[in-house]
């Protein structure tokens, strides 16, 4: 592919996500900086421009561009913040995060992935975002507490250690509901007493699943 081609595509993608009412100019910007295409392989390479989730490794999907867009604005992140993610995937939504973010900690159970995104990382010279393989639901105590958390599988309810390890005026995302039902896209603020809670959309995302990490 020519430089030309890759700015019409670009040119493009930032098009169709203005569009759908994507209109935030800091996730614009950094939607365009990240190629979407250098985290997805294969078959579906040549849909990664689409406005579409798509299979990764592992049976997991890359959030559709306009999710991923709604998501980063709801965070609201602010250039000296901590983010934690859980559900690496492919790395892209981290990746996004990174631009915006002082420092990006993302956790995935599969080891293929989070091997495979540090490598997209590295690639892209992302010096401000951490993997880790284990069990997201639990959290990163070590490098708790965060100013935004970020889930990108859905849980029956907000698990307790992210709520614990969210920053007294954090705002954590999250889509909440049964794995095969509509889930509700939840805007978590936490405040001096408690926690305020906003319903933003309705989402469909792979179930956040407890347990062990695999390979
Ligand atoms: N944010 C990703 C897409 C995430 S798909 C991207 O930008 O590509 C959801 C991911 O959550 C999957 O990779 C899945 O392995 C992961 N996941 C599910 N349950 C988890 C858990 N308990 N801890 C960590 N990761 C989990």
């Amino acid at each position: 592919m020519t430089d030309d081609d890759a700015a019409t595509r670009k040119m493009q993608f930032v098009f169709s996500l203005r569009s759908r009412g994507v209109l935030d100019e800091r996730v614009l910007a950094a939607m365009e900086r990240i190629d979407r295409g250098l985290f997805i392989t294969g078959a579906f390479e040549k849909r990664a421009y689409d406005d579409m989730p798509l299979p990764i490794a592992c049976g997991q999907t890359i959030s559709q561009p306009s999710v991923v867009a709604q998501m980063t604005k709801a965070l609201e992140v602010g250039s000296r913040d901590t983010i934690l993610e859980i559900g690496t995937g492919s790395g892209y939504q981290a990746a996004i995060l990174s631009q915006l973010a002082r420092r990006v900690y993302t956790i995935d159970r599969h080891r293929r992935l989070t091997e495979e995104a540090q490598r997209r990382f590295q690639a892209l010279d992302l010096s401000n975002v951490t993997v880790f393989c284990g069990d997201g639901s639990r959290g990163l105590p070590a490098q708790a507490p965060f100013d935004r958390i970020l889930v990108t599988a859905a849980a029956e309810d907000p698990p307790g250690p992210l709520l614990e390890q969210l920053q007294i005026g954090g705002i954590m995302v999250v889509p909440v509901g049964q794995s095969d039902a509509v889930q509700r896209l939840i805007k978590v603020r936490r405040t001096e007493d408690g926690y305020d809670y906003e319903e933003l959309s309705e989402v469909r995302f792979v179930p956040l699943i407890d347990g062990m990490p695999l390979e």
